[in-house]
């Protein structure tokens, strides 16, 4: 972009100002563009991590959400499923909200039937129409964010459910009804 006279006179005589409304006119035209929404995972059982775009502004990218759904698998059977990008969208608020840009520590995403029953006999409180099973809950952690901060985000977002299990140090975040235990 080829600045105009009046404004290259004005970045040489006045240049920090200048640059300054330099910088704004060139936020004004970035807004104008869809937004991006990236998040990035780090699987605490598969130790895999992924950073990738999963939507650009009403539009979800499906090459992101595939490998979403790759990493959020069921780590026991292998399993993968297709997870609910709103809940991606939950997540990308709680980043933004939290002003945090480190990876979401992953416990588990998506369960397919077995392994959610084999949980439930382990005991621990994993229910039985567990929201796991539809790819609509992730278990997560933050790092450089205490775990009830994280809660309380979550919580202040509305838009679905959140479980707070601090014994195994993660919160459940889902995209059903907005509840909380
Ligand atoms: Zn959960």
């Amino acid at each position: 972009m080829a600045l105009n006279p009046r404004r290259s006179f004005l970045v040489r005589a006045t240049g920090l100002a200048v640059s300054a409304s330099l910088l704004s006119a060139s936020r004004g035209a970035l807004a104008s563009l869809p937004e991006t929404r990236s998040l990035a995972f780090e699987h605490t059982h598969t130790g895999e991590r992924l950073t990738t775009v999963y939507a650009i502004g009403d539009r979800y990218r499906p090459e992101g959400l595939r490998q979403i759904n790759r990493i959020l698998r069921d780590h026991y059977s292998g399993e993968v499923g297709s997870m609910d990008p709103r809940l991606f969208d939950q997540l990308h608020e709680l980043k933004r909200l939290l002003g945090c840009d480190a990876p979401f520590q992953v416990i588990s995403g998506y369960r397919c039937p077995a392994t959610n029953a084999a949980l439930r006999k382990r005991g621990g409180g994993v229910a039985r129409r567990s929201l796991h099973l539809e790819g609509r809950a992730i278990d997560i952690r933050l790092p450089g964010v205490a775990l009830a901060e994280l809660r309380d985000a979550a919580l202040d977002l509305k838009l679905g459910g959140v479980g707070y299990y601090p014994a195994s140090n993660f919160v459940h975040v889902d995209s059903g009804r907005v509840r909380h235990w």
